[in-house]
């Protein structure tokens, strides 16, 4: 079963795909409350909520027995203009990668259900994932013998590097699970010493001064001692992942139809973006993961920039 779900998750045409136990993540259980007490989610008040879903799976979705985790690169085959608003890579195809993945991973369960039965999944319960859902994606990533977790907190997949989107989905099934990576980060703080707000402390990061949360998540304006450090950037943030060693070295064009980039990222200056109007973002952007974040928040975002 393990053979032919990674072979399924190639043919399919995703990047890697590993498979962890589906146990309780009782050290991760630790780590995030204390993350949370600290306030470090900033007012992602949801991340408080389904605690024992978010650590358990047998919580979330009754009968699980195994995490299948699937990575999909993302990296793009062409850069912004130098002092563009910079809008961070996972948010350059013209369909939101939520949807991508999710097709990609209903097409992987169907191929399992073919051959193995109905009863590997969980009908009753959502059972696949992809940043939506009370999941630790990256901690099952690393279980799953994909990757260690950077300093930086993302996922560092051999090969790939950082840029990779994460997909999870829960099987009724046990069979033989992977063996997680070494941490290859060793005395490297490029990440750390990169990072324009001093978000990373190493282990952890503070949402509430990380230019991704600020630009994106945060529904008020960017906070006032990181409007001066956004670095150009309107909608989220590579820059630790940039200064990182192992994405220059692993990191490699996708050459996805389905993650097919906006073309106006690489075209639009500051003064595109200021005279854009509401309807021209919504036609441009009609199916992008940019539309989350919308159309006043980038906008004043790109306010906030000197140049
Ligand atoms: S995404 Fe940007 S702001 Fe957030 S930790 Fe990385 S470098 Fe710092
Ligand atoms: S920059 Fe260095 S410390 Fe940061 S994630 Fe990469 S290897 Fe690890």
């Amino acid at each position: 079963m393990r053979n032919f779900i990674k072979q399924k998750a190639k043919e399919l045409g995703f990047d890697a795909c590993g498979i962890a136990e589906a146990c309780f993540l009782e050290d991760d259980a630790a780590f995030l409350k204390h993350w949370l007490s600290e306030g470090n989610h900033a007012d992602m008040h949801y991340l408080e909520r389904n605690f024992e879903k978010r650590t358990n799976p047998q919580v979330l979705v009754p009968g699980t027995k195994s995490v299948v985790v699937v990575l999909l690169n993302y990296f793009p085959e062409k850069t912004q203009p130098s002092n563009a608003p910079r809008i961070a890579r996972y948010a350059h195809s013209e369909v939101d990668y939520h949807v991508v993945i999710k097709q990609m991973l209903a097409e992987l369960e169907t191929c399992i259900i073919s051959n193995y039965g109905e009863n590997i999944v969980n009908k009753e319960a959502q059972h696949s994932f992809v940043d939506s859902a009370p999941v630790l994606e990256r901690r099952w990533a690393q279980r799953a013998g994909l990757g260690w977790l950077g300093k930086h907190t993302q996922l560092i997949a051999p090969g790939i590097g950082s840029y990779c989107f994460i997909g999870v989905l829960m099987l009724n099934a046990e069979m033989e699970y992977d063996t997680p990576l070494p941490d290859r980060c060793g005395t490297c703080t490029r990440c750390i010493d990169a990072c324009p707000t001093n978000a990373l402390n190493g282990k952890s990061l503070d949402a509430r001064r990380c230019i991704s949360y600020q630009t994106i998540e945060n529904k008020k304006s960017v906070a006032d001692d990181i409007q001066s450090k956004l670095s150009n950037c309107a909608l989220g943030c590579d820059i630790c992942a940039e200064a990182c060693p192992w994405n220059i070295k692993w990191a490699k064009a996708n050459n996805n139809l389905k993650l097919k980039p906006v073309s106006e990222i690489y075209t639009f200056q500051k003064a595109h973006w200021q005279a854009l109007s509401n309807d021209e973002f919504n036609s441009i952007f009609k199916k992008s993961a940019i539309k989350r974040a919308g159309y006043n928040k980038i906008k004043e975002n790109i306010g906030f920039m000197s140049e």
